[in-house]
């Protein structure tokens, strides 16, 4: 895959570094660009060109386990670094807003920018089902990406399928573990803004409700250590 790398890092955008990787043999592949903005925040450089390294390396295997007919996910993929920013990090299209500060106080945290690098994968039109967009997400981030990290396990009383994030990623997994191949089709059914609850009963035999009680009694709910 044909690769270029733009670190913006000054207010003027210089120094520029372009990086540039040809793999002859695969001539028909798209070329990725990941454009790392730390103009704002600059002693995040460093930090901004791993996240653009984590990307380059990140951005055809989440593809892959995405993967519809026709469908090429965004080739360019923008990190923007924010000085003045609450929260963790969102996504708009392709280009991924990161809290400076969010950095600075847990620069451990890269799953987070996978969690956002599925977003523009996934790249969703909007009302998308907002467990299963969070869920995918996360689910991912947690068992792809850094399947190492301890879960909490679920508390039925006050987690529900619905909550996205850990808790529906949890639910996700077990679904895709029960029943292999049911993230690609529940993919493909948001994209095409199609996807409704029906999908996973026609797929399994069950409604959500049902799995997710079977689920929550199934040792896989019970968190990772
Ligand atoms: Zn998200």
């Amino acid at each position: 895959m044909r690769y270029v790398l733009l670190i913006l890092t000054g207010l003027l955008l210089s120094p520029v570094t372009t990086l540039a990787n040809d793999e002859p043999q695969k001539p028909a592949q798209p070329e990725l660009k990941i454009i790392v903005d730390t103009s704002e925040v600059p002693e995040l450089k460093e930090w901004g060109e791993k996240s653009a390294e984590l990307i380059r390396q990140w951005h055809p295997k989440i593809a892959e386990m995405l993967p519809q007919e026709g469908f090429t996910p965004p080739q360019e993929v923008r990190v923007v670094y924010k000085k003045d920013m609450d929260g963790v990090a969102h996504t708009i299209r392709n280009q991924i807003v990161i809290s400076g500060n969010w950095v600075k106080q847990h620069p451990e945290d890269t799953g987070m920018v996978i969690h956002e690098l599925v977003h523009v994968i996934q790249a969703y039109p909007r009302g998308g089902p907002f467990w299963l967009v969070e869920g995918i997400a996360d689910y991912i981030r947690f068992y792809k990406y850094e399947p190492q990290t301890r879960l909490r396990g679920i508390n039925p009383e006050r987690q529900s399928y619905r909550d996205g994030y850990r808790t529906s990623a949890q639910f996700v997994a077990w679904l895709e573990k029960t029943h292999p191949g049911i993230v690609q089709k529940i993919n493909e059914a948001i994209r095409k803004h199609e996807y409704q609850n029906v999908l996973i009963r026609e797929t399994t035999g069950k409604n959500v409700e049902q799995l997710w009680d079977e689920f929550v009694k199934s040792e896989d709910s019970k968190g990772r250590r």
